[in-house]
């Protein structure tokens, strides 16, 4: 069985975990599901770095000890990753035995490399990061770009690790082996660090108390990096179990934030060759998250409230954003607007009605699962485009293309929905067409169990409603197409993303109290009598498909839904909206509008958006039926 070894950075303790936290472990979590999903033998580490003079202070500052602090924060946060339904294997705490007893050896075995020396440090130091600023990198105004605070000049006699001495080393490396730090951004970024030279670094502290004792001095602590990074050895039990070291080591990714990739892609490996252990095969790093355009600030408030919006919209739902929103590598901007556009329409429309949809269907018109003896038009393409996705899904995944990987699966979703239309199955209740209904049916229940195992490594809980739904009561994770039985009982079908209710979906919205700024209004118009108002006919609409105009880049081809019609609808809106916020939104709709043809496509009736410097879309306050009315 082929082995995977998964981490995310053991996260410092000082603090409780935020969003950011939850993107690389949600990230991490995907490919350790995906792997195991896959039949791969994994083993996912996350955990917490508990010293350092940090830690000391602010549980100093907080009346406990350090041991004390890191045990009430500890709970923290297994508490938030059991919430997040993360699938760790192991939750590693450097206050641990299994690490300080492999730690040690670590250490002992660098020592005895010969590439560690006794010297006196002098430097600026930034206390939040734990490190010093090597002098070519000491900005004019003495001040962390990070933390945006001053640097100290700190002056204490350390052992020191010859980095210098791994330069070629590493820049080999890195030409050898170019996918060794992803994104390439990033690789480049610390290339250039490579390229300008490295200065030997010090890995103890003599003036730190809580931490790791130096094996060869006890007057020294190990330096809360050097005590950091060998967790992810230490973690399979480095100095006692070496079958297991040796059957997952070295790590096929170590996942992280972008500001740590200096000490994950330089010093990390340069120790490991230093003590000759195989290095890690990939480093990646995702970018950072704001907020409504904002930087994330603790002391600003501005924050991510991952408890809120999990708790309107459930755990996956927040995990899909996450994964689904983002590019990978880029910073990723969070709008709780967006999460609620993306449940409605992703989660909810796309999704969750098509498996209601087909199971209410079966429910009425079989007793269970019927077998599909009867094919047809469009048959082919379903199992065709099933079969497609699943490799596309391994190339996106192989690429950290958590979106595109999404994207990839709701292609397939959409594709099923538009089967189900096409094929008129609801209308084949005869005798004679009954069989044909069967067998559609049956695939499309077919494509739902795959897909709910192809997105089981981004929403687990979804899958598995999806398959307990269809009746499956162990979860089925053969991707081969026909694997799904007749005869199996399913069940009477609840939604599985339910309407979230627009109340709490308020509350969410007026955090962030924007006061539109007043703007330079065009002049009342002319009065006009009831009757001419009257004439207009309004209506409430669904907006069920939206495609770019050919030549037009403002433009959109809508189709919305009004009860009893279609009516196809182009708007001037698509530098505001994209397809997918768009789809399963209620608009409003003049439809006794004159149709005209703009750009060669045909309109028949207008949307209402308020409009100025943006265009915002009137939609009702709460959902109403189709074809409703508005006065
Ligand atoms: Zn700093």
């Amino acid at each position: 069985m082929k082995t995977y070894y998964i981490t995310t950075p053991i996260y410092y303790a000082n603090g409780e975990p935020h969003a950011g936290h939850a993107y690389t472990t949600i990230a991490a979590d995907a490919l350790a599901r995906y792997h195991r999903v896959n039949g791969d033998d994994v083993f996912y580490l996350t955990g917490v770095d508990e010293h350092g003079a940090n830690i000391d202070k602010t549980a100093e500052s907080k009346g406990y000890s350090p041991q004390e602090y890191c045990d009430m924060l500890a709970p923290i946060f297994t508490n938030l990753w059991k919430r997040l339904n993360i699938s760790n294997d192991i939750f590693l705490r450097t206050t641990s035995d299994l690490h300080k007893r492999g730690i040690h050896k670590f250490l002992t075995a660098l020592y005895e490399s010969g590439d560690v020396y006794k010297g006196h440090y002098e430097g600026y130091y930034c206390r939040p990061c734990e490190r010093f600023f090597p002098d070519k990198e000491i900005p004019e105004d003495k001040t962390c770009p990070d933390h945006k605070i001053p640097l100290e000049l700190v002056k204490e006699e350390n052992y020191f690790f010859r980095l210098s001495k791994y330069q070629d080393k590493l820049l080999k490396l890195y030409s050898d082996q170019p996918d060794f730090v992803y994104p390439d951004s990033r690789r480049n970024e610390l290339l250039n660090v490579l390229e300008s030279g490295l200065e030997d670094i010090s890995i103890s502290r003599s003036s730190v108390s809580w931490g790791i004792t130096l094996p060869f001095d006890p007057e020294h602590i190990a330096y809360v990096w050097i005590d950091a990074l060998p967790n992810y050895i230490t973690a399979l039990g480095y100095d006692i179990d070496d079958q297991k070291f040796h059957s997952y080591w070295p790590a096929n990714v170590h996942m992280m934030a972008k500001e740590i990739t200096r000490f994950h892609a330089i010093i990390w490996p340069a120790m490991l060759m230093a003590i000759g252990l195989p290095l890690p095969k990939q480093i990646v790093a995702h970018g950072w998250l704001t907020k409504d355009g904002e930087a994330l600030s603790k002391t600003r408030g501005i924050f991510i409230d991952m408890d809120g919006d999990i708790e309107t919209y459930g755990v996956d739902a927040f995990r899909y954003y996450l994964l689904r929103e983002f590019s990978f590598g880029n910073d990723g901007d969070y709008r709780p607007a967006r999460l609620h556009a993306r449940y409605n329409a992703d989660l909810a429309n796309d999704l969750g009605n098509l498996l209601n949809r087909v199971l209410g269907l079966l429910n009425k018109n079989f007793d269970a699962i019927p077998s599909p003896t009867t094919p047809g038009e469009f048959d082919d393409e379903i199992k065709t485009l099933t079969e497609e996705t699943i490799t596309s899904l391994d190339e996106h995944i192989k690429a950290f293309a958590f979106d595109s990987a999404l994207e990839s699966i709701w292609v397939l979703i959409r594709r099923v929905n538009r089967y189900v239309q096409q094929t008129e199955v609801w209308t084949l209740t005869k005798p004679e067409t009954k069989p044909r209904m069967g067998t559609i049916l049956y695939n499309c229940l077919e494509a739902l169990r795959i897909i709910s195992v192809l997105l089981s490594p981004f929403i687990p809980e979804t899958s598995e409603k999806i398959q307990l739904q269809i009746g499956l009561k162990n979860f089925d994770s053969d991707t081969n197409w026909g694997n799904l039985q007749e005869g199996i009982l399913v069940s009477k079908g609840e939604p599985i993303f339910p309407r979230v209710d627009l109340k709490k979906e308020e509350k969410t919205e007026t955090m962030k109290p924007k006061q539109a700024k007043p703007k330079s209004k065009k002049k009342i118009s002319e009065n006009i009598s009831f009757s001419d108002f009257q004439k207009l006919d309004l209506r409430i609409g669904i907006i069920i498909s939206a495609e770019p105009v050919e030549g037009a880049d403002r433009l959109l081809k809508l189709q919305v839904d009004i009860g009893d019609e279609t009516r196809q609808v182009v708007a001037g809106i698509a530098e505001h909206y994209t397809s997918d916020t768009l789809i399963g939104q209620q608009v409003v709709i003049v439809v006794n509008l004159e149709p005209a043809t703009i750009r060669n496509v045909e309109s028949q009736g207008m949307i209402l958006a308020a409009s100025g410097e943006s265009v915002v879309l009137v939609t009702p306050e709460a959902e109403v039926p189709l074809g409703t009315e508005v006065r």
